[in-house]
């Protein structure tokens, strides 16, 4: 599990990290909101601890942009009377939120609790997943869009449920290829361009809808397509 700390107090987002890591988090540090946002873009993350009152960029701002693109965990770490930004911070999508100065074990208890509540989600999905008028079913490994079927390889329908599973989150080539291709698999991230081309052959093109988007400098996300359903 890895997890981006968005903090500019140095000495607390050290503690924190030290914390982290002694659980057996992976953890990387960002000291400013830009710099926190372009990570975070980076689409590696499990989770986000992300401060409030950021330089460069503030820590709410971070999180409406973030979520334009991802629904990754956040939890807000806010100054104690700090009403209004766990308010917004909520109303953006934050996850969770813990006020400074806070106990570490409690907000271990909390980025467990988000991590549970995200697999929970997911689990409940297990099934049949649907983006507009895609609909993907895994145990039959059928693809239908409005209905009729789309015959697809087996790593081309493995690209495109895992792109699926997480929709509106822009996943990395990096990322991609770690999660759908085999870790013994050295073709290089281009090999990502090369399936999305293929799936778009098979439907983007093929129905005339937008399924797969491209996110400049970031990588790929499937988003609900719109029109007929
Ligand atoms: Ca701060």
């Amino acid at each position: 599990m890895k997890i981006l700390l968005v903090e500019d107090e140095e000495k607390l987002a050290r503690f924190v990290e030290l914390e982290l890591k002694y659980e057996g988090y992976e953890v990387e540090k960002a000291f400013d909101g830009r710099r926190g946002l372009e990570q975070a873009l980076s689409g590696v993350f499990d989770l986000i601890l992300l401060d409030i009152m950021l330089p460069e960029l503030s820590g709410t701002e971070l999180l409406r942009r973030l979520r334009r693109v991802s629904q990754v965990p956040v939890i807000m770490l806010t100054a104690r009377d700090g009403v209004p930004d766990k308010v917004a911070g909520l109303d953006l999508g934050a996850d969770d939120y813990i006020t400074k100065p806070f106990e570490i074990e409690e907000l271990l208890a909390r980025i467990r609790a988000a991590l549970r509540r995200r697999e929970t989600d997911a689990a409940a999905t297990d099934g049949t997943v649907t983006c507009g008028v895609v609909t993907l079913d895994p145990s039959s490994r059928d693809v239908t869009v409005s209905g009729e079927r789309v015959e697809l390889t087996k790593r081309e329908f493995d690209l495109l449920e895992y792109l699926m599973r997480n929709k509106n989150v822009v996943m990395s080539r990096d990322k991609l290829l770690g999660d759908v291709w085999d870790f013994d698999f050295d073709g290089g991230t281009n090999a990502v361009d090369v399936y999305v081309r293929f799936l778009r052959a098979k439907i983007d093109d093929v129905f005339n809808i937008k399924l797969i988007h491209t996110v400049r400098g970031v990588g790929y996300a499937v988003r609900d397509t719109e029109g007929a359903t």
